[in-house]
């Protein structure tokens, strides 16, 4: 019989200690903290499923890479050796390192659009929908119909809505569209992958009416693995092979080299376009840095020219992909309401369903976070009222799994606590706000358990 078990792809040389506390200390530590648990020392959690945001493990390479890192200010070899793998991966002419992908993005917005305009996505993430109005221009999100309904199954749930897209272009008119964008995978859409039929076709509508098309590439290698996956005809391609297929698609891209550059900071923006490009590094030198360094360390753009490699090795990718998919199925088989299918990077809980006798308005994706940490010292995010204001369609709190950081018997940790706040659910009471900032307010946001409450069957 060939063996089935799927391993972590790697052992581990260098160990940091996570700290059990109790459940009286957790209760104490969330109401100092205002039940906001951005506000909560790390010390203080046990597993941190906050964010897969430069929060994953590099490897022996990178750290080697680490110590090869050249500090010259202009033209250090380490900006070569990014330059190399970027554009051996990605194929675009123009390569501009930034600190982060929010960097490019605002580089990239402050060149292309101006006040009036609109850029459609599949869905923006929220710095990229930032960024976006910032420079006055309208951020459309055009999923499919499908990414709406969470418990609805799809293989590429990430898609655009084509039909939608050729609509809004035909009604606003090619001149008020300076680009369209999209999201690979698709983060705020629950991680879901786009194929590349979906990308051609984007690409076949922005063509006719002569629209450049950009790829958020933030998790690229889990796309192209999806792809692999699920996509006819790509079974027996690798997801460099569909890399470059999907990159030769698209004028140009942004990315943040924190989530598949497999490194803690980090970021660039591509482009095809000598004279954007001209552009884009002449804003870079205003705010983030020379063009051969972009506001990173030499040793960051060595460890990202690495991790990039990394982050396409099957090996990898399966264990990444089976891995979030583990914990999403054992916690659905029994019951608990997520997002399906699970996507590349996290689950998302569906914490309307989950808690159905907690109304939107007392933020029962925030309150089922708290009490996964209560029970178990989880560290997740809620994604709905609390992000999104009253306009919030869903409540989804989202355990985000970092790169090659846990292993499966903390994710089956992971599932008893999720298991076990499930049989409590009846008894989790919702939230008051006591303290909000006018904006981006969940990061600063307190709250008190809701007064009177009815306490439904469940
Ligand atoms: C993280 C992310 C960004 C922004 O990147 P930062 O490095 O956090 O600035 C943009 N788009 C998507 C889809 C992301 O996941």
């Amino acid at each position: 019989m060939p063996i089935k078990t799927i391993i972590e792809p790697f052992r581990i040389k260098s160990i940091e200690p996570i700290r059990r506390t109790t459940h009286e200390e957790r209760q104490k530590l969330l109401e100092a903290a205002g039940y906001n648990l951005f506000l909560i020392a790390s010390k203080d959690i046990l597993i941190d499923l906050l964010t897969d945001s430069g929060t994953g493990a590099m490897s022996t390479e990178q750290w080697a890479a680490i110590m090869r890192g050249d500090e010259s200010y202009a033209g250090s070899p380490s900006f070569e050796r990014f330059r190399n793998s970027v554009q051996t991966i990605f194929g675009y002419r123009h390569v501009i390192p930034t600190h982060q992908g929010r960097a490019a993005e605002r580089i990239l917005f402050n060149v292309m659009c101006k006040k009036g305009d609109i850029v459609p996505n599949n869905t923006h993430f929220d710095t990229t929908r930032a960024n976006c109005e910032f420079v006055g221009a309208e951020a459309l999100d055009l999923p499919i119909p499908e990414a709406r309904e969470p418990q609805r199954h799809h293989p590429f749930k990430g898609n655009m809505d084509v039909v939608r897209l050729a609509e809004t272009i035909e009604h606003a008119g090619a001149k008020r569209i300076p680009l369209v964008m999209l999201t690979v995978t698709n983060n705020s859409g629950g991680g879901q992958p786009v194929s590349m039929e979906n990308i051609r076709a984007v690409k076949t509508i922005c063509q006719r009416h002569g629209i450049p098309l950009y790829i958020d590439a933030c998790r690229f290698a889990e796309n192209a693995y999806f792809i692999k996956l699920r996509e006819p005809g790509y079974a027996g391609k690798t997801p460099r092979e569909i890399a470059r297929e999907m990159f030769s698609l698209a004028d140009g891209c942004t990315m943040s080299a924190k989530k598949d550059g497999m490194a803690n900071i980090g970021g660039f923006l591509c482009t095809n376009d000598d004279i954007l490009a001209q552009q884009e590094k002449d804003l870079l030198i205003l705010t983030e840095g020379f063009p051969t360094y972009g506001g990173l360390a030499g040793r960051d753009l060595d460890a990202i020219a690495v991790g990039l490699n990394e982050a396409l090795e099957e090996d990898y990718l399966n264990y990444r992909i089976v891995s979030t998919a583990y914990l999403g199925n054992h916690i659905s088989k029994e019951g608990v309401p997520i997002v399906q299918p699970p996507g590349g990077h996290a689950i998302y809980l569906d914490a309307r369903a989950f808690l159905p006798h907690v109304p939107p308005a007392k933020f029962p994706g925030v309150a089922l976070a708290c009490a996964l940490y209560v029970e178990g010292g989880i560290r997740a995010v809620e994604i709905g009222t609390l992000m999104f204001g009253e306009h919030a369609t869903m409540d989804l709190v989202r355990l985000a799994i970092p790169r090659r950081v846990y292993t499966q018997s903390h994710i089956d940790y992971v599932i008893e606590v999720i298991l076990e706040v499930w049989q409590k659910r009846a008894q989790i009471r919702g939230l008051e706000l006591t303290h909000q900032a006018p904006f981006l307010r969940h990061f600063t946001a307190r709250f008190k358990p809701a007064e009177v409450e009815e306490v439904k069957e469940v």
